[in-house]
């Protein structure tokens, strides 16, 4: 194990830090009535509740969640919330080429109403408008930052080029060769007080959460859904499913996501003279440019969250706490750490913990309906849901209240991504997918064959 690990504790930074709340998970026992019940307390679900109950205050509303709020990816993490509705402009721009302007101005719209309702709803979740550095370790990569500034110029981002010197004045690492920032598309915020937040919020409008409730049956009885637990039942109107990487309640969408599991480091916090080293006073987002890819930023008390790069699948789907620690992972990750920062030889990681990103091929949320349009479902983000899943809950619920909106008319939610094939294949292809995308970074960015197709299709792997 790397030595900066000897102390590091297996737990989520975000949460470790929340003041302890004194109540017991309540779960839902007997029967009950409502109008809607949403499945999942994650970022998606509480937004849904939080949009549903201001658009109608009187709304019956019920969160059912196995856990406890925020247990899923939501608590777990970069805390990057970033205008983005389609993971990246360049995804975007391959899948929706016609829909890319509708969906750049819906995601600003959308970051701005997450800003707007944690100001108004008073949710001190840390935010930061730092924006986000795409940096360049490789000589392969400076071109590709050039290609994405005319890229993001056309879509009139707020963004700057920042060549060796320029970026190193930014966040000094010897290893960046160029940088690309982008100033205004992305905030950093501390996810945990921002679930926490969301949770206190819906409660004070009336909506009524039950955990340590997985839902485990979900059926129409006469004009009614009747989503069943294991202890109690609610019959409900509308049923919207937010259940992102884990196995979901309905067969029909096991088919288009996928958990992968991504890991996170974050430090003890850095002593002035650290800190200074790192030049890193406009506290941006860093991500670097490999197909694998490494993501950091500094937190509200200058530790430095670093996380990403070796995200894992497990075959048939395997979820749950015994493939969460994977030390190898953890060791190449602050090993990692070390090249990029060597000037913060000596320091500690204090947490590492590892969580499941909902993919699917396109690498975007998906959203359908079923039993008569009576249920909805927003599911998929990939590694970018913080930001997106605000969106993802607002189409869900235009598509279970039955509203043709700008959104229900787009492509990206009309249509359904390529599914992913059943196991063995599944699997396989995931790993074939994942050891092509480290030999095509090992190889100045060359996409082979297998990759070319992929390509060809609108389909692969991420995180
Ligand atoms: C390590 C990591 C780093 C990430 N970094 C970033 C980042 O920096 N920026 C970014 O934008 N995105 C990031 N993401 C992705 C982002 O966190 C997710 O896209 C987002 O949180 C998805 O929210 P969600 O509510 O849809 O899903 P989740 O938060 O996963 O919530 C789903 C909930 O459903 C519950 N549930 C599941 N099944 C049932 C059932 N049968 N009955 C009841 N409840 C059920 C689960 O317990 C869970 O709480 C990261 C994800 C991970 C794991």
């Amino acid at each position: 194990m790397h030595p900066s690990l000897a102390k590091t504790k297996q737990a989520v930074f975000w949460v470790d830090q929340l003041d302890s709340t004194t109540e017991e998970p309540f779960a839902l026992t007997g029967s009950k009535e409502t109008d809607l019940v949403i499945i999942g307390g994650g970022f998606t679900g509480l937004w849904t509740a939080l949009l549903a109950s201001e658009a109608n205050p009187g709304r019956r509303i019920v969160i059912l969640e196995s856990e406890t709020v925020g247990y899923g990816a939501s608590s777990r993490n970069g805390g990057f919330c970033d205008a983005s509705l389609t993971h990246g402009l360049e995804n975007g721009v391959s899948h929706w080429p016609e829909e890319m302007p509708t969906l750049v101005r819906l995601g600003r719209e959308n970051l701005n109403g997450i800003i707007e309702t944690t100001e108004r709803h008073n949710i001190g979740c840390d935010v930061e408008k730092t924006g986000e550095i795409n940096v360049a370790t490789e000589q392969w990569q400076v071109e590709q930052l050039l290609e994405s500034t005319n890229l993001a110029k056309s879509f009139g981002e707020d963004i700057q080029f920042l060549d060796s010197n320029a970026v190193k004045e930014q966040v000094n690492s010897p290893t960046y060769l160029a940088g690309l920032w982008n100033r205004d598309g992305a905030l950093m915020l501390d996810p945990g007080k921002l679930v926490r937040g969301l949770q206190d919020t819906v409660t004070s409008l009336g909506v009524a959460i039950f955990e340590k409730s997985p839902v485990v049956d979900l059926t129409k009885s006469g004009n009614k859904i009747v989503v069943s637990t294991q202890n109690g039942q609610v019959s409900a109107d509308r049923v919207v499913i937010a259940t992102n990487a884990f196995n979901p309640v309905l067969k029909k969408i096991r088919r288009y996501v996928i958990p992968v599991y991504d890991h996170v480091l974050v430090s003890e916090p850095l002593s002035s003279s650290q800190l200074q080293s790192l030049n890193w006073s406009n506290r941006q987002g860093v991500g670097d440019s490999g197909n694998q890819f490494h993501y950091y930023r500094l937190t509200k008390s200058n530790r430095v969250l670093w996380g990403g790069y070796d995200a894992h699948y497990y075959f048939g789907n395997r979820m749950g706490s015994e493939v969460e620690n994977n030390d190898q992972t953890f060791s190449m990750l602050a090993e990692h750490f070390f090249e990029t920062f060597p000037q913060l030889e000596g320091l500690s990681f204090t947490h590492k913990w590892s969580g499941p990103i909902g993919t699917t091929t396109r690498f975007s949320c998906t959203w359908g309906s079923s039993h008569q349009g009576q249920v909805a479902w927003a599911v998929g983000y990939t590694g970018l849901g913080v930001g997106a899943s605000r969106f993802g809950a607002q189409v869900a619920l235009d598509l279970v209240d039955g509203i043709d909106t700008e959104r229900t008319e787009l492509e990206m939610v009309r249509k359904q991504p390529f599914p992913f094939p059943p196991e063995p294949f599944r699997w396989l292809g995931v790993q074939i997918t994942s050891s092509m995308m480290k030999r095509s970074d090992r190889n100045e960015g060359r996409r082979g064959l297998w990759l070319k197709l992929l390509d060809r299709f609108g389909i692969g792997f991420d995180s």
